[in-house]
């Protein structure tokens, strides 16, 4: 009798377990959705883990480390392949060295290099040179506007993105499993007079930077020649995992975007320096922005464009981080009046689910670099 008694208790107790095991789990999965089809606040700011996929980190300096540590940000810090910048193998030193002390914030991205053009074997020494790039730990490759509007071959012709030269070297970054980065071209402002532009921030940039103001050089390909090579560039390695730099230099037009994003399936676009431009679109159609990002959801990343080098001042730096960080944060989480520098009018912000912000601040770029950040 009391052995049947004893059974009779194993399995009253093995069902009740799990049954409370089951309603946990039910409440547990009941809170998540509460937790991810809410809104954060601007208190969420610091304690959201957020990923910063467009720095530059040029010197041997923390500052921009240490704060995004602080701050709850991991960066992929860009090499650049501009004359401004230093050396691209300095470049790659110094993102080696941060890559060592800090792995579990920064990841780093190499570049094509354009030297020895002209060589015909250019393809399989670049292809070389990417290798040991990897090798260092690189996670992505970078191309610049200088390819398209800078860089010429002897010819004299303006190198393109999609001169066969590259098919090799973009055909390697798939089979390696990298993502290429692109800047190509520039907004469309820059083939505008500076009266018609639609955002302070480039009246401003073209001002200074007259050779990179395309409607002072009317001898220059147009804005639709530098999308149509890049485009012409996917369109020949349709399985390359790729980021458009800036929205993908279609930041004027949130249809145009879509319309790129819904022919190339491996694209994907970061906001680096052009959240003013949907600022400017949301301002005339609100709906339509915040519509299309929920739309293109898994297809957007956060970026910031800071730069790190030899004379910045630390306490410069991060207020400067500090306050572009908390407006975007405010823009992308809140439906506050929101005034900034870029534009003559405050904007509202577009209080996007918790689901959407994670996915554009880090689960999108964990997805891209599924080995960085450890
Ligand atoms: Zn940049």
């Amino acid at each position: 009798m009391n052995k049947y008694f004893n059974l009779l208790f194993a399995i009253l107790f093995l069902i009740t377990t799990q049954c409370k095991e089951k309603k946990d789990q039910e409440f547990k999965t009941k809170l998540n959705e509460m937790e991810v089809t809410g809104n954060y606040s601007m208190i969420d700011f610091k304690k959201v883990p957020k990923i910063d996929t467009h720095a530059h980190i040029n010197s041997e300096g923390k500052t921009m480390i240490k704060f995004a540590r602080a701050n709850n940000f991991k960066l992929l810090s860009i090499s650049v392949d501009f004359s401004e910048y230093p050396p691209i193998r300095e470049q790659q030193i110094v993102r080696r060295n941060h890559l060592n002390d800090d792995p579990d914030i920064i990841a780093f991205s190499t570049v094509i290099s354009l030297e020895g053009w002209n060589d015909p074997n250019w393809s399989i020494k670049a292809i070389q040179k990417l290798q040991n790039d990897f090798e260092l730990g690189a996670n992505s490759v970078k191309t610049w506007k200088n390819i398209g509007m800078e860089a010429r071959s002897e010819n004299g012709n303006l190198i393109t993105l999609d001169d066969p030269k590259f098919d090799p070297v973009f055909n390697f970054i798939k089979d390696q499993g990298k993502v290429l980065i692109s800047h190509a071209g520039e907004p469309r402002n820059c083939w505008l007079p500076l009266d018609s532009m639609t955002v302070n921030n480039d009246r401003e940039y073209y001002s200074k930077n007259p050779k990179y103001h395309m409607y002072l050089h009317p001898e220059m390909p147009s804005y639709e020649e530098q999308i149509k090579h890049r485009d012409n560039m996917l369109a020949k390695n349709p399985n390359l995992s790729f980021i458009g730099a800036h929205l993908a230099s279609l930041e004027w037009s949130v249809d145009e975007i879509a319309n790129f994003l819904d022919r190339f399936p491996n694209a994907n676009i970061d906001l680096a320096e052009r959240i003013s431009h949907f600022q400017y679109q949301s301002h005339r159609n609100y709906k339509k922005v915040r519509d299309f990002i929920i739309k293109y959801q898994d297809r957007i990343l956060y970026g910031s464009d800071f730069e790190e080098n030899e004379e910045t001042i630390p306490k410069d730096l991060e207020e400067h981080m500090m306050e572009i960080w908390l407006n975007e944060w405010k823009y992308f989480n809140t439906d506050n009046i929101i005034t900034v520098p870029q534009l003559d009018t405050p904007v509202k912000g577009l209080k996007l689910p918790k689901a959407v912000v994670d996915k554009l601040y880090r689960l999108n770029a964990e997805r891209l670099f599924p080995n960085a950040w450890k």
